[in-house]
Formats: structure tokens, C-alpha cells, sequence
């Protein structure tokens, strides 16, 4: 039995006006597995989609210490201190309810979680990244629909996460550590990639130098790089999230870049295109979920998995032997 308050009509009217309760009752439902929650999630978010896409979405990645929750938290309070509200949401394909996520974990942003102006929510515990993703992305069109101005979507470099949280934002921040040489060796090229911008951390104190230097080679490294977009060049910066120096300044540029997107018209297309491949990604979630629930079709799978090892079925024989065995079957249901 589903109690009387999960009802879509009345949360999404309680969501509209911003009650923070309904809210986090809205995301329990979306983040469930149990038929009859999803239920009224997949309702609840077709209500509440026309609402949603005004907020400025922005994605923060960085190595466990970098200072992603000390800045989030200094940036946040920022930001709803300039009249802004703030949601803080995370991907974290590791987490588990039971171990804990370290990700957009309310301990970590002492400012933000007294602040009536900022939601926090803890990366969901779906297993897989693209479970996690799915909540994600449906938490963040609730809270937009509560009227969030902004959404941090806080991530670490764990796999596919962070290409997998830039695709469902519309400026996605790396922070760096201040270690030069060193750090430039190790990191990923895909990261430099993705992001919009750069912004070396804890440049203060002894830091600063280090920092300093740090960034210069960033900017090297990103000069011989082909920018994403037509309309933007990846900055790359020195903050400190723990002094709050020049979070500011990363902000601006977060708001330019967000202007110049919409300006050219890339924004929308930008997140039309975000839609399109989600869609995909769900859809062939579900094709791979029909594969492997369908009895007759695992019983064939593991005949033919054998057969294709060692080489005794081609595998483009066995692929239309799979689909046509599961075509016969759904026929029959
Ligand atoms: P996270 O794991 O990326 O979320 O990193 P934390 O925000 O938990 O920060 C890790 C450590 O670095 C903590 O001890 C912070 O106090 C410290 N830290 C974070 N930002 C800064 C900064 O700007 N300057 C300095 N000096 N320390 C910082």
C-alpha cells in the first residue's frame, strides 16, 4: 500500500511551492525500485517536467581531498547569500546506503546544511553509474521544479562518472591540487577534455606558489587541446575554497560561459542533445534488462556464448539467432 501523502497531484502541487519535506519525499519515491513508487515518480516528474529546466547546472569533479566539499559548501553560501537557492546533489557509483556516501554529505558543508536556501542530497545507492545517473538527473528536475537557481552535481573521477556527470550539466568545473609537474603527469586526458574550466585549489598560504605554477601548466596543456565549444575556451584559475579567494571570479566565469551558450544558442542544444542520448542510454538499459530476464533467451545466451568462444558460431550468427528467439518470445507474451 502506497500511504496517502506519495500521491503525485498533492506533492508536486507542495514541490511548486517549494516545500522542502515534499521534496525529499519526491526523491525517495524517484530513487525506489518498487514498481508501485516508480509509479508515481514517472507521474510525478511528467507534472513537474515543464517546470523544470531554469536552473544553472553545474557539475564539480576532483580527487577525494581536493577540497570539493569545502568549496562547494564556501561557493554555496555565496551564492545564497546573493539571493540564489542552492542545490547540492552527487554521483557516486560506489556508494552504498549502508557505507555512506562521502559525496554531498551534509557533515562535510557545515555553512550549507543550516541554510534554508540550500537542499543537500547524498548520492543515491542505484549500484550501477547509470542507475545513479538516472536518479540523479530525475532529482535534479525536482529541484528545479522546487525552484533551485542552481544545482552543483559533485562527483570524483571513479570510471565513467565524470563524463557521465558532465553530460548532465550545462558547465562542469575541475579542481585541481596544487601539485604541478607531478599532478600533470597523472591526470586523465579525457578530464581535460570535458572541462569548462580548471581551477587549482587551496592557493593560499604555501600553496599559492605551487598553485600558481600548477595552473600555467594546465593552461599549456590546454592550449594544445581543441576547445569543445565554438563559443568557449576552458579558463583555468587559482581559487581557495577554504579562504573563499577568487570563488567569485569562478563564478563569474561560469555565469559568462552559461551567457555566451545561451547567447549562441548552444545551451539548448547542448542539453536537446543531453536528452536525446540519456534516452538512448535508458533504452538500451532496458533492451540488455529484456535480454537478460527473458528465461528463453538466457537459456540460448549461454549455449551460444559457448559456441562463439570457441569458435564454432560466428558471432553476427549468433546475435540473430539471440534477437530471433526474442522476437518469437515476445510475440507469444
Ligand atoms: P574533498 O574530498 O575533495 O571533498 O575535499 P575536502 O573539502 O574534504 O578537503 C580536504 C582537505 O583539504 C580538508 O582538510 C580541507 O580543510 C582542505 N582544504 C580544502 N580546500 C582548501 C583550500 O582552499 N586551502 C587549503 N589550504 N586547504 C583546503
Amino acid at each position: 500500500m502506497v500511504p496517502a501523502h506519495l500521491n503525485a497531484d498533492l506533492l508536486a502541487k507542495q514541490i511548486l511551492e517549494g516545500n522542502r519535506a515534499s521534496l525529499a519525499r519526491a526523491i525517495t519515491l524517484v530513487e525506489s525500485r518498487k514498481p508501485e513508487h516508480r509509479a508515481i515518480a514517472r507521474d510525478l516528474l511528467t507534472q513537474l517536467l515543464p517546470y523544470s529546466g531554469k536552473a544553472h547546472r553545474v557539475g564539480i569533479t576532483g580527487v577525494p581531498g581536493v577540497g570539493k566539499s569545502t568549496t562547494i559548501d564556501q561557493l554555496g553560501k555565496n551564492l545564497t547569500e546573493a539571493g540564489k537557492k542552492v542545490a547540492v546533489l552527487a554521483v557516486d557509483p560506489s556508494s552504498t546506503r549502508t557505507g555512506g556516501s562521502i559525496l554531498g554529505d551534509k557533515t562535510r558543508m557545515e555553512q550549507l546544511c543550516n541554510d534554508p536556501n540550500a537542499f543537500i542530497r547524498p548520492s543515491p545507492s542505484a549500484g550501477t553509474l547509470g542507475g545513479v545517473a538516472a536518479r540523479t538527473r530525475e532529482t535534479m528536475f525536482l529541484c528545479e521544479a522546487a525552484g533551485y537557481d542552481v544545482i552543483l552535481v559533485e562527483t570524483v573521477g571513479i570510471g565513467q562518472s565524470e563524463t557521465t556527470v558532465a553530460d548532465m550539466v550545462d558547465f562542469f568545473l575541475v579542481l585541481m591540487l596544487p601539485g604541478a609537474g607531478d599532478e600533470l603527469q597523472g591526470i586523465k586526458k579525457g578530464v581535460l577534455e570535458i572541462a569548462d574550466m580548471i581551477a587549482v585549489n587551496k592557493a593560499d598560504g604555501d600553496g599559492w606558489a605551487r598553485a600558481r605554477k600548477a595552473a600555467a601548466q594546465y593552461r599549456a596543456a590546454l592550449h594544445i587541446m581543441t576547445p569543445v565549444s565554438q563559443n568557449w575556451t576552458p579558463p583555468v584559475m587559482t581559487v581557495s575554497g577554504l579562504a573563499n579567494e577568487s570563488l567569485d571570479k569562478m563564478w563569474n566565469k561560469v555565469v559568462e560561459h552559461q551567457e555566451k551558450l545561451t547567447e549562441s544558442g548552444e545551451l539548448q542544444d547542448k542539453r536537446s542533445g543531453q536528452q536525446v542520448r540519456w534516452m538512448w542510454s535508458m533504452l538500451e538499459d532496458r533492451m540488455k534488462s529484456l535480454l537478460r530476464e527473458n528465461e528463453s533467451v538466457t537459456k540460448l545466451l549461454e549455449q551460444v556464448e559457448k559456441c562463439v568462444e570457441s569458435g564454432t558460431l560466428p558471432a553476427s550468427v549468433a546475435v540473430e539467432d539471440v534477437m530471433s528467439q526474442l522476437l518469437t518470445s515476445l510475440k507469444k507474451d
